[in-house]
């Protein structure tokens, strides 16, 4: 149940509403219409406010108080939240807020000659609920300057090599449960081209892959190669 951040109330559906995710804004679509949801008591300053969560917790003003805007009211209410935040207690908008605060407040970066190394801590969310655990593992990334104040991602063949390896072993299990695209992606690799039909020219990449595909699974690859 999700519950009103700044009284702990149980929400409770008052209405109907076309309110836009930010998903939606960023693809374009109409928004459907979602079930709101209102804080009953009217104690509560999210009450007063005329405050409405839908179901994932993100929160709106439906329509502020007289002599008010929708950012001062939306404020009235984060600053009267028990969390700090708007969204509603228990949803998975809050659950995953806290989670990517906690994992910016615990990642941490070294920088070597014109490297940057950063370790984030990796996450897995608990099963039937809007909370996520760290799951003790860490990932580490590096970025290499290109130009003045300019870094871009740079991998190590260990880097690359696990990647071509998780893409082959999760396109290969697809591709046998008849996956057209998983097998498509496959046979572009066995030939070393990506999957525009481009020669991979980059020469670790180029290694990794031949690793992966010929020495590592070579049975494997001449049953892919030899669909169709
Ligand atoms: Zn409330």
């Amino acid at each position: 149940m999700i519950k009103c951040p700044c009284c702990l109330s149980d929400l409770e559906v008052t209405h109907q509403e076309r309110y836009e995710t930010l998903l939606e804004h960023v693809e374009g679509r109409e928004p459907s219409l979602k079930k709101g949801y209102q804080c009953p008591n009217s104690f509560c300053k999210a009450y007063e406010m005329n405050g409405v969560w839908i179901e994932d917790g993100d929160f709106w003003i439906k329509e502020p108080p007289a002599g008010m805007n929708y950012t001062e009211a939306e404020e009235e209410v984060e600053k009267n939240s028990f969390t700090g935040t708007t969204y509603a207690v228990n949803s998975f908008a809050h659950g995953y807020h806290r989670y990517t605060e906690d994992k910016k407040n615990r990642e941490f970066s070294l920088n070597f000659w014109w490297f940057i190394f950063t370790w984030t801590p990796l996450y897995t969310r608990i099963d039937g609920t809007n909370e996520w655990k760290r799951n003790g593992k860490w990932k580490r990334t590096i970025m290499r300057r290109a130009t003045e104040g300019r870094y871009i991602h740079f991998m190590t063949f260990w880097d690359i090599f696990f990647f071509e390896l998780e893409v082959y072993k999760t396109n290969y299990s697809r591709a046998i449960a008849g996956d057209e695209n998983a097998l498509e992606i496959l046979q572009s690799n066995l030939r070393n081209e990506n999957i525009w039909g481009l020669k991979e020219d980059r020469f670790w990449w180029k290694i990794a892959r031949f690793t992966v595909c010929w020495i590592i699974f070579p049975g494997k690859s001449k049953l892919i190669k030899n669909i169709r």
